[in-house]
């Protein structure tokens, strides 16, 4: 059992992991600034309001929480806000990781699991991607989750500091059960979006039907969150036991397209989905699916909820429950 401080633990990802960790005995502490979280997503008495930037804050905490190890999910996440206002999204995400690292290296903090992503890759030359793909991203969030990394490599190399980064596909699904799930504002995810428009009414749109795929809708590899969630507890707990640092996709390995989705949605719901077609979103690469054989083979991950109909199911549970 472990001491984990895990920040953005209000937010959808890290919600959902601080409630893995908690089932597996662990002792998770939040971080979140509530910019983009909700407090409600915490258990009252885990969370601490404070921004990742105050690195005295951070230091202060860590040594008074006896803190054994981090999974850093704060940061910004919506790739085309990213690009209307790139110098935040660095400023966010880089500079509040920095500090983060330089108060965990004064607090003698030196086990990092950090939420990276697909958007990594940007548009792959093979797929499915393995973490050998050279890094090109084709937005600001991306290449902000790829700068960060990078500090992470000379802090593995140059520091008594070791971290996992997780590459993360499309997350999606939750834990009705907890109360936990995907709430953005203004939501722009797929399945979201698409629960929305069965209980309005409104269609959503398709991004494009005239892709390079079987039915001309793209293809992403849509991972439960609870799945995304045990990739963290397992990195984890291979830092805490003297694993090396390394870096993981994230993913089931298996496609879905936007149109697939939608009869999942309609299977799951039995309701009709309205949707219009649309043109093409920009920077949308036509298919992105994991190779996660790496996570298979070093730390022994399984997706268990990696059926769609499955994530589906739990998505609309937790939609039909919220009060919004
Ligand atoms: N998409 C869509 N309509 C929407 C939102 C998303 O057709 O209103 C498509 C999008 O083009 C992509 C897939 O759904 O192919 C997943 O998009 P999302 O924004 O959920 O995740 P991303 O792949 O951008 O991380």
């Amino acid at each position: 059992m472990a001491r984990i401080l895990v920040t953005g633990g209000a937010g959808y990802i890290g919600s959902v992991t601080r409630y893995a960790l908690e089932m597996r005995g662990h002792e998770p502490v939040v971080v979140d600034n509530l910019s983009r979280g909700y407090r409600e997503s915490v258990p009252s008495g885990l969370l601490h309001v404070l921004d990742t930037r105050d690195k005295g804050a951070l230091v202060k905490l860590l040594k008074e929480q006896r803190v054994d190890a981090v999974i850093h999910f704060a940061a910004y996440i919506a790739v085309g806000e990213s690009t209307k206002r790139p110098e935040v999204y660095f400023e966010n995400n880089v500079s509040g990781s920095i500090s983060l690292f330089e108060a965990m290296v004064e607090a003698g903090v030196k086990y990092l699991v950090f939420s990276s992503t697909a958007a990594a890759y940007g548009t792959p030359q093979r797929v499915p991607i393995a973490e050998t793909e050279p890094l090109a991203p084709i937005n600001p969030y991306g290449e902000s989750k790829v700068m960060v990394e990078k500090v992470l490599q000379w802090l593995d190399r140059y520091r008594d500091f070791r971290s996992i980064c997780l590459r993360y596909f499309n997350a999606c699904g939750a834990e009705p059960e907890a109360g936990l799930g995907e709430r953005h504002d203004p939501e722009t995810h797929l399945i979201p979006l698409i629960l929305q428009a069965v209980v309005t009414g409104k269609p959503v749109t398709i991004f494009g039907d005239d892709y390079d795929t079987p039915d001309g809708t793209c293809i992403r590899d849509y991972i439960h969150v609870s799945d995304l969630a045990h990739s963290h507890i397992l990195a984890i707990e291979s830092l805490l036991a003297g694993g090396e640092s390394n870096v993981f996709n994230v993913g089931t390995g298996e496609g879905h397209s936007v149109k697939e989705v939608i009869a999942a949605v309609e299977r799951v719901t039995g309701k009709k989905v309205p949707f219009t077609l649309g043109p093409r979103r920009e920077g949308d690469p036509p298919r992105l699916v994991a190779d996660p054989t790496r996570l298979k083979e070093k730390l022994g991950w399984k997706p268990e909820r990696a059926d769609l109909d499955r994530i589906v199911s739990d998505a609309w549970k937790f939609a039909s429950a919220a009060p919004s």
